[in-house]
């Protein structure tokens, strides 16, 4: 027998309806039993709860965040969006980052998210201080939440006007960016960006996670051919591409091929509904398309497809809350997914884009849980009950008894 766990998760229902007590040995699970009778030891009370592998948050602008009492965004669409945030951005100090970032940060957590990915934006115009202020909250967070940084490069990063953006995203990436990121369809030349951004990461053995679309037009194809592009070069790191909102309105053999050619490159796709169904569709009044990309067509590839929360109150969306269970209601409502798949979106995809390991609520797996009041995931996801517990690394990190478990 090994050392006596470090923290029992007593009375807890599981996914599949079973009540049982889950012990956890360091950061780990190390086993799933009967309930015991009384509580003793590390063992903490815990029933009426469900208990979930925790959500990760596989897209957030932690620059942005907070930001929507500051700016207004006059027309409600991307640009409007972006042309405001350009503005702000050129004023925002250091330390109103590194505290706005935080916020979020914390908020997540207490949502549940035991990792999250966030895209910060460097180039010439802003260097890379949106960087170093978010570098500095992520090691205020250490052993609370996995944070990691992609450097989202400002057009463009193509042609000889684009050495400068380049050189400050190199910079990024030694000065603690873990991803490499942009939006090459913004770029004067989509392809050639998408090559340079590929390029870069190779160099600095680092995965890639691209803007791939924030457009209805049918035309823009960069994500077909970001398919053929990693695949061609054999470019040995994960490849994310979120958004993709214009396959969801382009023809259904095209979305097809592109769905195979995604599948073989090995490239996963981030779906951010609740951001996309603010921005995208303003000039459709009637029948207005839904800005989410081709849920079904992908998953029928064999494509994986995770939720994204994006923005949280910015001009971007005014309304988001950072909760994972917000994406997953949505992926649900205007996604036609199951609840089953759009929890998964939310948590196991989530997870599989920022390269962590599975999680199972089985001995072995590591300890990144939620346990939140509810009787079964539909429950969950429907009342998103705000009382929750987040256990990263086998210790309570957020809501009640936190701190408990020595992980
Ligand atoms: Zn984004």
């Amino acid at each position: 027998m090994g050392e006596p766990p470090s923290l029992v998760l007593g009375g807890v229902t599981l996914p599949d309806g079973r009540v049982a007590d889950v012990a956890i040995s360091g950061d780990r699970i190390s086993a799933v039993t009967e309930p015991a009778a009384a509580a003793a030891g590390a063992r903490i009370e815990l029933r009426g709860h469900l208990l979930l592998p925790a959500p990760a948050e596989p897209h957030a602008h932690l620059d942005k965040v907070l930001t929507a009492g500051l700016i207004e965004n006059a027309t409600g669409d991307l640009e409007g969006a972006v042309e405001s945030w350009y503005r702000f951005r050129a004023t925002a100090p250091h330390r109103d980052i590194a505290d706005r970032a935080l916020q979020a940060c914390l908020r997540m957590l207490g949502h549940g998210c035991t990792a999250v990915r966030t895209h910060l934006d460097v180039g010439t115009r802003t260097g890379l201080r949106f960087l170093d202020a978010v570098v500095e909250a992520r090691e205020y967070l250490r052993g609370r939440l996995h944070l990691e940084i992609a450097a989202f490069v400002d057009v463009p990063s193509s042609g000889p006007a684009g050495a400068g953006n380049l050189a400050v995203l190199a910079e990024a990436m030694a000065r603690g960016a873990d991803v490499v990121g942009g939006a090459p369809y913004r770029d004067p030349d989509p392809l050639a960006c998408q090559e340079e951004l590929l390029a870069v990461a190779a160099r600095h053995g680092a995965p890639v996670d691209l803007h791939t679309d924030e457009t209805l037009e049918e035309s823009v194809s960069c994500l077909g051919e970001l398919a053929a592009q990693v695949t061609r070069s054999g470019f040995p790191h994960r490849v994310t591409a979120s958004h993709c909102v214009s396959l969801g309105v382009q023809e259904p053999a095209r979305v097809r091929r592109i769905g195979a050619g995604l599948a073989a490159a090995g490239i996963g796709v981030v779906c951010c509904p609740a951001t996309n169904l603010y921005l995208q569709g303003r000039d459709h009044p009637v029948a207005t398309p839904r800005g989410l990309t081709a849920l079904a067509p992908l998953a029928a590839a064999g494509v994986t497809v995770a939720g994204g929360g994006d923005n949280i109150q910015d001009p971007f969306n005014p309304l988001g809350r950072g909760d994972p269970l917000d994406t997953a209601m949505l992926l649900v409502l205007a996604g036609h997914l199951p609840v089953e798949a759009a929890y998964a979106a939310v948590s196991e995809k989530a997870r599989w884009v920022l390269g962590l390991p599975e999680v199972r609520i089985a001995p072995g797996f590591p300890a990144e849980l939620l346990a939140i009041p509810a009787r079964d995931l539909r429950g969950a996801v429907a009342d998103r009950d705000g009382r929750r517990i987040t256990i990263h690394c086998g210790r309570i990190v957020a809501g009640p008894h936190r701190g408990a478990g020595t992980g």
